[in-house]
């Protein structure tokens, strides 16, 4: 070993163990799908979006994300319930002023993917929330991530306290729910990657997916319900921890501005026009 080549061996170890820190192993997912879960109907949309738009009706979109890994796929969300296909008015709920719809089945859709539900080895959720695990007791069978705040308030003795739906849980009592506390690097090569967001709901979480042609995306479930929101840290009065959103906004913007990740709004319609949906994926 020269004089030389000392300091740049240390500096080739620092940053190795720099990108090991972040999660940046060298590993792509094959597939990212996006695929239509639902809409939401609401007729204020000011309770989304405090202090503007009051008495303004909106629409939300709905979506999951499929992801395909060498090493096998992973569902994120689960939509609104597939029963609902068979309401062409929707469900209404009158408390919240919200009507959810199902125009296709998330079993149809992933049988159109080749995919079924029993084929999923990994299956999260932002959250808890109806129009997110609508369909979640399809994955009984898969390995789920699940935050433990979030497990615990979901469980506990009082999920409607925090807007939780039992009923949507039923067949996951039994499943293999793996409790994190923070960050979780899901397939072990830094290509999708749980981050936690708590806020909206005790353990809100949103994920990084690396995509080799695509670059990175962030999908953040409902730590932001519109761009707008994002783009100026806006969050519902009804979210479980408002400050607590805030700090997460604010950790996600830092992480999209460092990677370079495109950030898509579960719920943005607007936005959700612009990204092509399954069976068409981004690779
Ligand atoms: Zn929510």
């Amino acid at each position: 070993m020269t004089m030389k080549g000392v300091p740049l061996l240390r500096v080739a170890l620092l940053l190795l163990a720099g990108c090991a820190s972040q999660g940046w192993n060298s590993g792509w997912a094959e597939r990212l799908y996006v695929i239509p879960c639902g809409e939401n109907h609401v007729k204020d949309l000011s309770r989304w979006t405090p202090g503007i738009n009051a008495g303004q009706p909106h629409v939300f979109a709905d979506h999951c994300y499929l992801v395909k890994h060498r090493d096998g796929w992973m569902l994120w969300d689960s939509g609104n319930p597939d029963r609902l296909a068979a309401l062409p008015n929707g469900l209404t709920n009158p408390q919240n002023g919200i009507t959810a719809y199902m125009r296709k089945p998330l079993a149809e859709s992933l049988k159109e993917i080749g995919v079924a539900p029993a084929d999923i080895k990994y299956f999260a959720m932002s959250h808890s929330h109806g129009d997110h695990s609508g369909n979640a007791n399809l994955f009984a069978s898969s390995t789920i991530f699940m935050q433990q705040p979030e497990y615990d308030a979901l469980f506990g003795p009082q999920p409607q306290k925090y807007g939780f739906l039992p009923a949507n849980f039923e067949a996951l009592k039994g499943a293999k729910i793996v409790k994190l506390n923070g960050d979780h690097d899901v397939f072990g090569d830094g290509s999708v990657v749980i981050k936690s967001t708590p806020g909206h709901t005790p353990g809100h979480q949103s994920l990084l997916v690396r995509l080799q042609k695509t670059g990175p995306v962030l999908l953040t479930g409902d730590l932001v319900h519109l761009v707008y929101s994002w783009d100026n840290r806006v969050v519902p009065s009804f979210n479980y921890n408002v400050d607590q959103s805030l700090a997460s906004i604010d950790a996600m913007k830092e992480l999209a501005a460092k990677t370079g990740a495109k950030v898509w709004v579960n719920h943005d319609l607007g936005q959700s026009a612009s990204i092509a949906k399954a069976p068409a994926y981004f690779e």
